[in-house]
């Protein structure tokens, strides 16, 4: 399955499917440095497999710190140096090969080094569908998540379905997460086309059908940033479930679309107050939903909702002093509003008393 976007200029590919690494010569700058930048865990995971791919291409290979951890300003000055130190130049080309954290990082290496450098996108995780898909790149700041960032778009995407069949569960729960939000964003028959598949974590983790799942992601994802690349008006839709979710990720560490799936929840008990959409029924069928698939719901009984809320407050999509949440006002619709802060702690207690 090749995706390819529909911007004025500089499209790219999204090539989905097993296997898809082999399309990586094509996408290959000839007679230049083309330098591998790769998650240490993924490189040993699957090594034979990349060997077998890339040994015949005349590729350089970094591995780096694997996950979140490389998005650390001090680690971002240490691959710069590196790379810079192996002379390349402005026709030089990285590829991340790793999870979001590995793109959001290589890709923002790439937007800086030498004004702008070309590079591939090689997501690995379930949730890579997304970060890898948009141009949006960037590493985090100790206040806070993706505070020092570009947007620059990918040469291409070559999303390998053989990568996940090493995920743990952990990184399925949150790859489904970013999923399940795209999924939203459609219509809710295609959100409970996914409660359908996958009833319970069993399902989940076989990942049946998936790849017709992350083609829905990844169209619905594209769609959106075509119309909106600089996040003007729609594009802010996709931070559906992610005002509290990333507030509750920075705090306790738990995996980002873990995070963004408890967000969804949290939006749709406040939600339940301004739009009326959701109600009673709804929510209980979305927490046992929720608890089916093991997402650490046990996690909000030890995080303290002040520190949250001052984390929501620094939010970059934020206007003034108020908190701006997306908040589903239909089947498929959406508004932006600005939430109190009694709103937010009231909700949090109702939430609790919910889940236990
Ligand atoms: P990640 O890169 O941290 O990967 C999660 C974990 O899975 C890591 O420990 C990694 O080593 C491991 N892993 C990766 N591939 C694996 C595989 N095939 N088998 C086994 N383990 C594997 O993160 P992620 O969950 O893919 O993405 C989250 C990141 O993406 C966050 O930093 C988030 O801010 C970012 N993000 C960016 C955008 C964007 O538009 N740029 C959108 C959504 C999320
Ligand atoms: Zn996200």
């Amino acid at each position: 399955m090749i995706f390819e976007t529909t911007y004025t200029k500089d499209n790219y590919p999204i090539i989905l499917k097993d296997n898809a690494l082999s399309e990586l010569s094509s996408y290959l700058k000839p007679n230049e440095q083309n330098i591998v930048l790769i998650d240490q865990d993924v490189y040993k995971l699957h090594k034979d497999y990349l060997k077998d791919h890339l040994d015949s291409l005349n590729l350089k290979y970094l591995t780096i710190i694997s996950g979140e951890m490389c998005k650390q300003m001090s680690y971002f000055e240490s691959i710069s140096e590196k790379l810079l130190s192996m002379n390349i130049n402005r026709q030089s080309q990285l590829i991340a090969i790793g999870g979001g954290a590995t793109g959001d990082f290589v890709g923002f290496l790439a937007a800086t080094l030498l004004r702008g450098i070309d590079f591939i996108q090689v997501p690995t995780t379930l949730l890579a569908h997304d970060s890898a898909i948009g141009g949006k790149v960037g590493i985090n700041a100790s206040v806070g998540k993706n505070l020092i960032g570009a947007f620059h778009r990918p040469k291409a995407v070559i999303f390998d379905l053989h990568f996940l069949n090493t995920l743990p569960n952990t990184e399925i729960r949150s790859g489904y997460g970013e999923i399940f939000k795209h999924a939203i964003l459609n219509n809710e028959e295609e959100a409970n086309k996914l409660m359908a598949t996958y009833p319970s974590i069993k399902e989940l983790t076989h990942l049946e059908d998936i790849e017709a799942f992350l083609k829905m992601g990844i169209q619905t994802k594209l769609d959106i940033v075509i119309q909106d690349e600089f996040e003007g008006n729609v594009r802010r839709h996709l931070n559906l479930g992610h005002t509290f979710g990333h507030g509750l990720e920075y705090l306790t560490k738990i995996a980002h679309g873990e995070a963004v799936m408890i967000g969804i929840l949290f939006q749709k008990i406040i939600n339940q107050k301004i739009t009326a959409y959701d109600n009673e029924d709804s929510i209980f069928k979305f927490i046992n939903y929720l608890k089916e698939l093991g997402y650490p719901l046990n996690i909000l009984n030890q995080v303290d909702i002040e520190k949250i809320f001052e984390y929501m407050k620094k939010d970059k999509k934020n206007i003034g002093q108020s908190i701006q949440m997306v908040l589903q006002t239909g089947d498929g619709s959406f508004t932006i509003e600005a939430v109190s802060k009694e709103e937010v702690l009231d909700s949090f207690i109702k939430l609790k008393q919910l889940i236990n």
